[in-house]
C-alpha cells in the first residue's frame, strides 16, 4: 500500500495555522467529492477551526443528504475572501472547481489539496496527492486515524463510508485492497452505521422520468465489437421528451460497459453548445489518456472531458481517437 502518513501530517501542521478555512470540492459532485468536503469540514470543526464549504453546483439527491449539518454554499467571492486559506478536495486541477478557478487565478493566499487524481497541476502550496488511493475519502480517513480516530462521529462515518463507496464502485474497482475493507469495518463500528439504508438512498432512489430515459438511450448503444468498445449517446432531445435534465445522466455510463463483450464505454450526453464525454475502462486501457486528448481528464478507470462540436461530430472524432490508442501505445 501507498505511504500517506508524512503527508498527511504536513497537510495537518498547514491546516492548523488557520482560523477560517474555505472547503471547496468539484463541479458535479459525487459521493467522494461530498463524502471528502464533510469529513474535511468536520475535522476543521473538531479542530476549532471555522470552515466553509462551498460548491459551484448544487447537490444531486442521492448524495446531498450526508452534508448532514454542514451547509455546503455556492460560490461567492465576498465569502471567499473572509477565509485564511483554502483547502480544495477531490480535484486536483483549478478547471475541476468552476467559479472556484477565477478566483484562485487571482489568489495569493495558501491554498491546500487532498486528492487522490493522477498529474496533479501546480501552483499550490501544499497537497496530499496520492493517485494510488482509491478515493479522497479515504485520505480523509488517515487523517482522522492519525489525529484524532475518536471524533468519527456518525456524521463523519457515513460522509467517508459513502465517498469510499461510491468512487469504488461499491468496492469492486481494482484499487480496492484489503486496507478498504478494513477502513469500512472501522468506520462502521466507531459511526455505529446501518450499512442498508446508505445504499438505498444512493442507489433506490430513481425517478420514473429517469427510466424513461434509460429506456430511450439503451435503444442507442453502439457495440464496436473489433475494439471491445461501446458508445451511447444523450441529446438535448433525449431529455427534453423524457423530462429529465442533465443531472438525470449520472450513471448511464454504467449500462454499456455492463456488457461482456465491451472494456470501454464511453457516453455523449449534448448539453447547449457542448457535449459532455463521460469514459469508462474495464481493462488497463488508460481513459485518462483518451480524456486528456480532449483537454479532459480523471482516473485511469474513469475520466471526462468536454467537446466542442456536434454529438455526430464528437461520436466520430473521440471513438476514432480511441480506437487508434487501442491500436498502438498512446504517446
Ligand atoms: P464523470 O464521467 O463521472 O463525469 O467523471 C469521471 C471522472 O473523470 C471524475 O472522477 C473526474 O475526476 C474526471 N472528470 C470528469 N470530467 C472531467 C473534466 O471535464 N476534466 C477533467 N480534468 N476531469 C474530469
Ligand atoms: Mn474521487
Amino acid at each position: 500500500m501507498y505511504d500517506y502518513q508524512e503527508d498527511i501530517h504536513e497537510l495537518v501542521r498547514q491546516l492548523r495555522k488557520h482560523r477560517k478555512i474555505g472547503v471547496i470540492s468539484h463541479v458535479r459532485p459525487d459521493g467522494d467529492a461530498i463524502g471528502s468536503q464533510v469529513g474535511m469540514c468536520l475535522w476543521l470543526e473538531s479542530e476549532g477551526i471555522e470552515y466553509l464549504a462551498h460548491n459551484d453546483d448544487p447537490l444531486p439527491d442521492d448524495i446531498g443528504w450526508i452534508a448532514n449539518g454542514v451547509e455546503i454554499r455556492p460560490y461567492s467571492q465576498d465569502e471567499l475572501e473572509t477565509c485564511e486559506a483554502l483547502l480544495f478536495v477531490d480535484g486536483n486541477s483549478p478547471k475541476r472547481f468552476g467559479n472556484h478557478s477565477r478566483f484562485f487565478e487571482e489568489y495569493s493566499g495558501p491554498a491546500y489539496v487532498i486528492d487522490h487524481h493522477p498529474d496533479p497541476a501546480s501552483g499550490y502550496s501544499f497537497m496530499v496527492s496520492e493517485p494510488e488511493a482509491a478515493s479522497t475519502a479515504e485520505l480523509v480517513y488517515w487523517l482522522y486515524d492519525e489525529t484524532a480516530p475518536d471524533r468519527i462521529t456518525k456524521e463523519v462515518a457515513t460522509a467517508l463510508y459513502t465517498g469510499i463507496m461510491t468512487d469504488t464502485g461499491s468496492f469492486r474497482f481494482s484499487s480496492v485492497g484489503s486496507h478498504i475493507h478494513r477502513i469500512i469495518a472501522d468506520l462502521i463500528d466507531r459511526g455505529r452505521l446501518k450499512i442498508a439504508p446508505i445504499h438505498q438512498k444512493v442507489f433506490d432512489n430513481r425517478e420514473l422520468r429517469q427510466l424513461k430515459l434509460i429506456s430511450r438511450v439503451l435503444d442507442q448503444i453502439e457495440v464496436y465489437d473489433k475494439h471491445n468498445m461501446a458508445s451511447m449517446v444523450v441529446t438535448l432531445d433525449d431529455l427534453e421528451s423524457t423530462g429529465c435534465d442533465y443531472n438525470d445522466t449520472e450513471g448511464l455510463i454504467s449500462f454499456p460497459l455492463s456488457l461482456s463483450s465491451v472494456d470501454v464505454a464511453i457516453i455523449f450526453i449534448e448539453r447547449e453548445g457542448k457535449i459532455k464525454l463521460s469514459l469508462r475502462s474495464k481493462t488497463d486501457f488508460d481513459v485518462n489518456l483518451l480524456a486528456r486528448k480532449f483537454q479532459g481528464g480523471g482516473h485511469q478507470k474513469a475520466a471526462g472531458a468536454w467537446y466542442d462540436g456536434t454529438i455526430g461530430e464528437a461520436v466520430s472524432d473521440v471513438m476514432k481517437t480511441a480506437f487508434e490508442m487501442a491500436v498502438k501505445p498512446a504517446s
